[in-house]
């Protein structure tokens, strides 16, 4: 008989996603638990939003305080909490501004105006033409404006009609992007490490490139670092690896302590002056209450050194995973706590992976057929990561030896 939360979740919840079958009704640091108390290793993170755990301490203290204080006003007037934020993010980021808001696609779309109104109004960019390069293998949301842009045949089919304005090329191709940059491009918009898309790294030293074929063509660099940002990849920011700083940075995800959608966008000055007072909002963008929990977020965050820790745990869990010696591991890729393992399907699928991992008390989320991805909470310790290395070892170990086609093929 199917557990009665299931049932009523398919009976009342769109299908629009595919969960695992566990229903989950606690956690605790990298924790999770599930209506019978069996307890689980948090290896998913809700998509890296969860990077502090699960009900960090401070972060319930900071949200619990700020919702008995003042929680939602609106931008109609100010509030005590959104400038201290808001002067936190823009220290510890290095840019002049910030707009917040509360999805991470939302936090696109705001990216995309900015980008528009600045090709057209500062550029010079005739009205109506403005063009935004992107990458293939992109994940920024689920608008329609940002579904038009990806490549993903499922995320667009029926969808449309779409927003033009967008060109793509490959990604980690610096020489693609300066091909496709014409009189009318006013920004590219890219990802670090492509998260959704399967983990996928770019060449060493390609955001650097990017930013000088940026600058060398008046083109405005954006970073959605929605996924990457704040730690997960060893850094504060992914584009930290490579020294270099967007015109404009996405956030969303983490930035909200695992307690809250909180997002932002980042610009230097003459980019977000774009946007003057009726251009551009959202009723609940800044609120009190995200501000004071974001602000925890990013404090903990700093003290914590949590970007280091996902350095260094994250060298951990990779090196130990490359260490596994099993024909179904294609490849190993990641940067710090970001993390995904190609699985050769003909051996299991990435979905089928995280089933039987589960059963080993692992919790994470195939991504693209044959990813498994690894990005627990950036508070994570040697001894758990080792555990995760046992329980992931167990799985492989019980999976079946090749279908006889690849070890032949092997011998090819
Ligand atoms: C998750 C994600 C988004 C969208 O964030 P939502 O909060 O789901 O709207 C945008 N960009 C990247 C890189 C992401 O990983």
């Amino acid at each position: 008989m199917k557990n009665h939360a299931i049932t009523l979740e398919d009976r009342y919840c769109a299908h629009n996603y595919e969960p695992l079958p566990v229903v989950l009704s606690s956690g605790k640091g990298i924790w999770l638990w599930d209506q019978d108390g069996k307890r689980y290793m948090d290896m998913m993170s809700a998509y890296s939003a969860v990077s502090f755990g699960h009900s960090h301490p401070a972060l319930v203290a900071a949200l619990s305080k700020q919702a008995s204080q003042l929680a939602v006003v609106s931008r109609a007037f100010y509030s005590d909490q959104l400038g201290p934020f808001l002067q936190l993010l823009c220290e510890m980021t290095g840019m002049p501004k910030a707009l917040p808001m509360n999805s991470g696609a939302e936090a696109v779309e705001t990216a995309i105006k900015a980008a528009r109104k600045w090709g057209h109004k500062v550029k010079g960019i005739a009205d109506q033409t403005a063009e935004i390069i992107v990458c293939r293998g992109n994940f920024a949301g689920r608008t329609t404006t940002i579904v038009g842009f990806s490549s993903e045949d499922q995320y667009r089919d029926g969808f449309g009609p779409f927003s033009g304005g967008f060109v793509s090329v490959p990604f980690g191709d610096a020489a693609a992007l300066e091909a496709a940059i014409t009189p009318r491009t006013a920004a590219f918009l890219v990802e670090p490490i492509q998260g959704e898309a399967g983990i996928i790294v770019p060449p060493e030293g390609y955001l650097a490139k990017c930013r000088e074929i940026c600058d060398r063509h008046n083109v405005l660099l954006i970073c959605d670092e929605v996924q990457t940002g704040l730690g997960r990849t060893g850094r504060l920011l992914a584009s930290d690896h490579d020294g270099i700083k967007p015109d404009g940075l996405i956030l969303g995800k983490a930035l909200g302590g695992g307690l809250l959608p909180v997002s932002a966008f980042l610009a230097r000055e003459d980019l977000m002056a774009v946007f003057t007072p009726g251009d551009h909002g959202s009723t609940f963008g800044g609120n009190p209450l995200s501000a004071a929990v974001g602000h925890a977020a990013l404090r903990l965050l700093r003290e914590e050194k949590l970007a280091d820790n996902a350095q260094r745990m994250g060298e951990r869990l990779l090196t130990g995973l490359r260490a596994i010696p099993h024909p179904a591991i294609r490849q190993v890729r990641g940067k710090g706590l970001l993390i995904g393992m190609d699985l050769d399907p003909s051996f299991i699928s990435a979905r089928e992976f995280c089933e039987r991992l589960m059963q080993q008390g692992i919790l994470s989320k195939d991504t693209h057929d044959t990813v498994v991805r690894f990005a627990p909470p950036l508070i994570i310790t040697a001894n758990d990561i080792d555990a995760a290395l046992e329980a992931i070892k167990h799985t492989f170990s019980s999976l079946l030896t090749p279908p006889a086609h690849l070890t032949e093929r092997s011998y090819a």
